[in-house]
């Protein structure tokens, strides 16, 4: 088993690494920036590093301030969690160059599923169905009209080190698509540094599912079952569940098996997620591999009763997958919500501060994952996502009900969330009736906005 683990990462994901790494008996080293000064990740861990300025770029994204404290610590591996280094290549080929073990599979798997067109010709070898579209990447405006012409409006031109929802574009026709590739290529280029784009049919009304793998070094690949993440705002995932309304057990069984066929093709270890867009037709295609822990991963621990990061821990140490496929049985429903310091009535603006007053909620079926703590600075720097909370239930109405009480309990004072907004999702009768695909947020967002705005009126205090 590892001795000492670096946890190069921040918030919530820091602290979920520091509870798997202590009921494991593994040491842990947690770095923070200057902004970090206070934050609970560093007080928790058995040993805290201050590795640079605010800027991620200069403490979180700096691979050399990283690999130098893991070595100074005497650590034998990184764990990158979410976000930052979590799927660059460059980065998990250096830890392995100092002697030192990355969570995650090795660089040169990364660097073949970060490129999503070199992902999609994988996932085309290995039988797993995708997007119709590109071959693979595509060099400029001409060439995009000429696929579009083959594959049928409306498309989707796509970047193809994207992430985090950006470098995408939806086109209609001729004039859009020439329009969208030039604004896409440009966003591309200033986020990923990579301008490299290619091309999807835009499947309409399509719902996210996707499928949390385990692999390990002997080569044995599990799937723990799926997660629905079709709540979705500016295709940024706000709410997830698990498992999905929409998979009957033998479409959950073919679309898990694919997921293992391809984690097997690209010779994956570690925790992987692939993601599918299942089209209203039950046809479902493969968009991308995530390479790392997920965001959402909570939900899957709940119906599993796997924790996924000590499983993440036990293959790095060479261990086996602690159970088997047919060992895995998934039972009952759980939701997620993300809480966002954000303010939904002005266009989700940031809302970073001081948190005036904490309370969270507990009791039957909730857990809720968060670095918060009254009097902490939330900053402007990092992520807005700061708590997630996440209800247990034997059934999905169980699961909301629960959630629903949950979020009436939490108070996070001082700053703005979208904890209202997703309480009233959970009242929402297409949402509690399952029917919902990835426009949801977007159909409904106005109508929700305004029966938050008349519950303030009601009660005399601002909500949202
Ligand atoms: P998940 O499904 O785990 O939520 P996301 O795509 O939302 O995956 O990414 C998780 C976190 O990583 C978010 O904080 C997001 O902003 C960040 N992220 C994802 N991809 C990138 C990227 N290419 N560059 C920088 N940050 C990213
Ligand atoms: P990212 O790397 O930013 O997560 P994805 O390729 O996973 O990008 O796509 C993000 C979201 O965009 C998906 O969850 C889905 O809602 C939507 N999406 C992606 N590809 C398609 C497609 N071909 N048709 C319709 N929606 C899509
Ligand atoms: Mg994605």
């Amino acid at each position: 088993m590892l001795k000492r683990l670096l946890i190069a990462n921040r918030g919530e994901i820091a602290l979920r690494i520091i509870r798997a790494c202590r009921e494991l008996d593994v040491e842990t080293v947690a770095v923070y920036s200057t902004a970090d000064e206070n934050a609970l990740h560093g007080q928790l861990a058995t040993q805290a590093i201050c590795i640079g300025p605010a800027k991620a770029a200069d403490s979180y994204l700096n691979q050399e301030a990283l690999l130098r404290a893991a070595v100074i610590t005497g650590c034998d591996a990184i764990h990158p969690g979410y976000g930052f280094l979590s799927e660059n290549p460059e980065f998990a080929d250096a830890c392995q160059a100092a002697g030192l073990k990355f969570i995650g599979p090795s660089g040169d798997v990364i660097r073949r599923m970060g490129s999503k067109a070199a992902a999609r010709q994988l996932a085309i070898g290995a039988g797993v169905p995708v997007v119709p579209g590109s071959q693979g990447t595509v060099r400029d405006e001409q060439e995009a009209v000429q696929i579009a012409r083959e594959v049928g409006y409306p498309v989707m031109l796509k970047a193809s080190a994207g992430g985090g929802g950006r470098g995408m574009r939806t086109a209609a026709n001729e004039q859009e698509i020439r329009e969208a590739f030039r604004t896409a290529q440009a966003e591309a280029r200033a986020c990923f540094g990579d301008d490299a784009m290619y091309l999807e049919k835009f499947i309409e009304h399509p719902r996210h599912i996707e499928f949390q793998i385990m692999a390990d070094t002997q080569g044995n690949v599990i799937h723990l079952g799926e997660r629905e993440c079709s709540i979705q705002r500016r295709r940024q995932k706000l709410i997830e569940e698990a498992p999905s309304f929409a998979l009957s057990p033998e479409l959950r069984a073919q679309m898990g098996a694919h997921a293992v066929a391809l984690a097997k093709q690209a010779g994956y270890v570690g925790a992987g997620t692939v993601e599918y867009v299942l089209a209203p037709d039950q046809k479902y295609y493969f968009i991308e591999m995530n390479t790392r822990i997920q965001v959402e991963h909570p939900v899957t621990e709940m119906v599993s009763g796997v924790d996924l990061v000590k499983e993440q821990i036990r293959v790095t140490s060479g261990l086996r997958l602690s159970l088997t496929q047919e060992e895995l049985t998934l039972r009952g429903h759980a939701v997620e919500c993300r809480i966002n310091a954000e303010c939904p009535r002005k266009d989700f603006r940031p809302s970073p501060g001081t948190v005036e007053f904490l309370h969270l909620p507990g009791g039957p079926g909730i857990r809720v994952d968060t670095a918060l703590y009254t009097g902490c600075q939330v900053s402007a720097h990092y992520d807005s996502m700061v708590a997630k909370v996440i209800a247990y239930g034997s059934t999905r109405l169980e699961a909301i009900r629960r959630m629903r009480r949950a979020l009436e309990e939490l108070v996070i004072d001082g700053i703005d969330t979208n904890s209202n907004l997703s309480h009233l999702i959970m009242f929402h009768p297409d949402f509690i009736r399952g029917h919902y695909d990835t426009d949801f947020v977007a159909k409904h967002l106005d109508e929700l906005l305004a029966i938050s705005n008349e519950c303030d009126l009601l009660v005399g205090e601002e909500a949202l």
